[in-house]
């Protein structure tokens, strides 16, 4: 037995219990006999999460859900596997992410980059339910609320348990944002209003996808909203831009010569 480390009541995230980096966080969910996890990450770490999992006295046979944020590979390599160890557990995401994931779409999901010579195994899986904005999960007499948050990813979920919002690749604890990219179905308007509305909401904690649990902080929310906003009228991420103020102002300096 391991005795567990709660970084909240009813959580525990995997690289914090580990008390080392494994990847991308793992939040174990827990409630009376029921759990769940909040992605998966890679494969080649699946065994040690499951060894820890194990050791923390959770009974595979009771997993009720493993949960995709979203598609990327770094989140949900592990799935596929996972679901084999524990075939009783619903695997549930966003209907982008099911459709990727049921398609092997490489590209969307990370598993190619070829410019980088990155090229990963992507399981495909077929998700047992998709779920979206305003849905449940029951984890024992827990509710997470389930809150369609999309910008980085189209598929980005957020889960809100009491004052804690799971957050996904929304935002970190150093103000950065999950990366903007066109092929990536990014999309900086609705990044921003997904920003808004955690800046505006009475959450009070925000667990991200990568690194440390914060406390939610809305004026540095809102450097970043402000960052994402100079972005939308700049050319550094390309298509992903919503115009170009200086074309126009090159036009009007060209026509008067
Ligand atoms: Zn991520």
């Amino acid at each position: 037995m391991l005795p567990r480390r709660e970084l909240f009541p009813h959580v525990i995230e995997m690289n914090h219990q580990a008390r080392r980096r494994m990847g991308c966080c793992v939040y174990l969910i827990f409630d009376a006999d029921d759990w769940c996890l909040i992605d998966i990450g890679y494969e080649d770490t699946l065994p040690d999460i499951i060894e820890i999992i194990r050791k923390l006295d959770f009974p595979l046979a009771n997993c009720r859900y493993l949960v995709a944020t979203h598609a990327d590979v770094d989140h949900i390599q592990g799935l596929k596997r996972a679901k084999e160890l524990m075939p009783q557990a619903k695997v549930v995401g966003h209907p982008n992410a099911a459709r990727l994931l049921a398609e092997g779409e490489r590209i969307m999901t990370y598993a190619e980059i070829s410019a980088q010579g990155i090229s990963l195994d992507l399981p495909s899986i077929q998700f047992d339910e998709q779920i979206n904005e305003g849905n449940v999960l029951k984890i024992g007499r827990l509710n997470l609320e389930v809150w369609h948050t999309p910008g980085h990813a189209p598929a980005q979920l957020a889960f809100r348990l009491g004052n804690l919002l799971l957050s996904g690749d929304n935002i970190y604890r150093d103000g950065a944002v999950g990366n903007i990219d066109a092929h990536h179905g990014s999309d900086i308007p609705a990044f921003i209003k997904s920003l808004r509305r955690i800046q505006r909401s009475d959450v009070e904690w925000l667990l991200p996808s990568h690194g440390p649990s914060f406390r939610k902080d809305p004026a540095m929310i809102q450097k970043t909203i402000d960052r994402l906003e100079q972005y939308q009228h700049l050319a550094d991420f390309g298509t992903c831009a919503v115009d170009w103020p200086l074309m126009d102002q090159w036009d009007e300096e060209l026509a008067r010569g």
